[in-house]
């Protein structure tokens, strides 16, 4: 038996990052990992493969429809699918390996895995039992199912399979429009494939500024995506090869059925708890199956705490990220924070999108004053330079005081240009404030100095 000061069970942004500032903070610390590689669902079947076919889709696109306007001629590429999954895995390997270096060079042990906590102060990997003053629970989440859909990860796949197509489909069927299936539904539009996306909503990406909501909907039905909104998906029925999908119009319930090569479904995630035996240690959950934490992290068992997609919020890597490091802090007898109010959320279109803070509804709902200040991309050099005019930056400002409360991107990099309003927001600026910060030419980021100088006298270039 083997003891620590932190045991972290699961190996992604949040158990990683945690284990890595346990160990700067001079804990002795190990990571359970079940997985083969580390890295958790980010690294090995989330945010990096997606992003690496969603950088080779676009750059196809690209190729396909900016380069003859700018003079590169010649025959534009095809798609090399066998590939492009390859590219893909190099650069998951390349991350999750980069874990496993950074583990070694902080002196985390990886204790390889399933485990499960027995007692309080216990972790149990195969026969070994280990001791440990704090226990992380960091296992993450797993995709959400919908009653009649039955997943193979061949014909109806959750984003896992989506991943690791056999080939690119000619059709596909996308069951939900939030960030994971418009990015991969996006991926496979560009590649070729005829992509309808089924919504239960009215709206695209719930809880988005409504603006924002509308423009990248429009945005992605010009790239040829199809979209059914406010419909109920009933079930699928799959062969080998092939899918139907039937679904109710909720205005009329009147019920229709689209044939589909691949069915993906994205309706979301839940926090996976599976084999830790929480229940029999009593920690308290939440009716959706997150962990229960109080500010400090910390379960209602003492010593037993949990992160990321396992507790409550965003399911975000950085959320859970920030939230690693903090419970680190926290452990270590130090103060532990994490500013709830600015997570900004992005999703990897072309063009991005990304959000921080308040909406405009939000705001309604809570009788605050604020302004607006809007900029579009049309009115940038470099964007319309870029062929990347479509889509504008809106700042959310409180009335009085000016205040930056929120910020809404649409456009090039916005997934970028969101950071320099997070840092704004964390120093409590004001629209002002960046109006006056002097912002290099030609860059994106006049985009966001201009949204800001629309909060006042009003923008230049518009
Ligand atoms: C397709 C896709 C794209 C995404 N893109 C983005 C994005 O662009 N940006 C973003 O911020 N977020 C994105 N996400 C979400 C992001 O991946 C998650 O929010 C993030 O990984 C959560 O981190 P975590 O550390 O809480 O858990 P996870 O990353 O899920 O890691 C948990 C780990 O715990 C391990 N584990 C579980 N139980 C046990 C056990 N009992 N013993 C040992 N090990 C265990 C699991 O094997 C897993 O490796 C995406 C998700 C998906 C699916």
């Amino acid at each position: 038996m083997s003891t620590y000061d932190v045991i972290i069970i699961g190996a992604g942004p949040g158990g990683y990052v945690c284990a890595i500032r346990c160990a700067q903070l001079g804990l002795k610390t190990a990571v359970v990992e079940g997985r083969d590689t580390l890295g958790g669902t980010c690294l090995n079947v989330g945010c990096i493969p997606s992003k690496a076919l969603l950088h080779a889709s676009h750059s196809l696109h690209e190729a396909q429809h900016n380069f003859p306007k700018m003079g590169l001629k010649g025959k534009s590429p095809s798609v090399d699918w066998k590939q492009m999954l390859a590219y893909k895995d190099e650069v998951v390997e390349g991350n999750t390996k980069g874990i496993e270096f950074l583990f070694k060079k902080n002196k985390v042990d990886w204790l390889k895995g399933w485990g499960s906590i027995p007692a309080a102060g216990q972790v149990k990997v195969g026969d070994e039992v280990h001791e440990a003053k704090n226990i992380i629970i960091a296992t993450g989440s797993e995709p959400s199912d919908l009653p009649g859909v039955e997943v193979d990860e061949k014909v109806v796949v959750t984003s896992t399979g989506a991943l690791e197509l056999g080939k690119v489909p000619r059709k596909m069927v996308v069951i939900g429009a939030g960030v994971i299936g418009l990015e991969l539904g996006s991926v496979y539009a560009r590649l070729g494939a005829e992509v309808t996306v089924v919504e239960f909503l009215d709206a695209i990406t719930p809880g988005m500024d409504a603006e924002v909501q509308k423009t990248l909907q429009r945005i992605l039905k010009k790239q040829g995506l199809n979209f059914v909104m406010g419909a109920a998906v009933q079930g699928t029925q799959a062969t080998k090869t092939k899918a139907k999908v039937t679904y109710k119009l909720r205005k009329d319930d009147s019920e229709h059925v689209l044939d589909t090569d691949v069915v993906l479904l994205a309706t979301g995630r839940k926090p996976f708890t599976d084999g830790l035996g929480l229940q029999a240690l009593g920690v308290d959950m939440a009716p959706r199956g997150q962990v229960k934490v109080g500010r400090d992290w910390q379960t209602n068992v003492k010593g037993l705490y949990a992160i990321g997609d396992a507790i409550d919020g965003p399911m975000l890597a950085h959320k859970a990220e920030d939230e690693g490091m903090a419970v680190a802090e926290q452990v270590a007898g130090k103060h532990g924070h994490v500013n709830y109010g600015i997570i900004p959320g992005v999703i990897y279109t072309t063009p991005e999108v990304a959000s921080v803070g308040e909406t405009e509804q939000t705001l309604k709902d809570t009788g605050r004053d604020y302004k607006v200040g809007k900029f579009n991309f049309m009115g940038n050099a470099r964007a319309k330079a870029n062929f990347a005019g479509e889509g504008f930056v809106k700042i959310l400002a409180d009335k009085n005081t000016d205040r930056i409360l929120g910020a809404h991107i649409i456009g090039p990099s916005a997934g970028e240009l969101i950071h320099e309003i997070c840092v704004a927001m964390e120093f409590g600026a004001s629209a002002e404030d960046l109006a006056l910060t002097c912002h290099a030419h030609p860059t994106y980021s006049e985009a966001v100095r201009e949204a800001a100088l629309a909060c006042g006298d009003g923008p230049i270039h518009m």
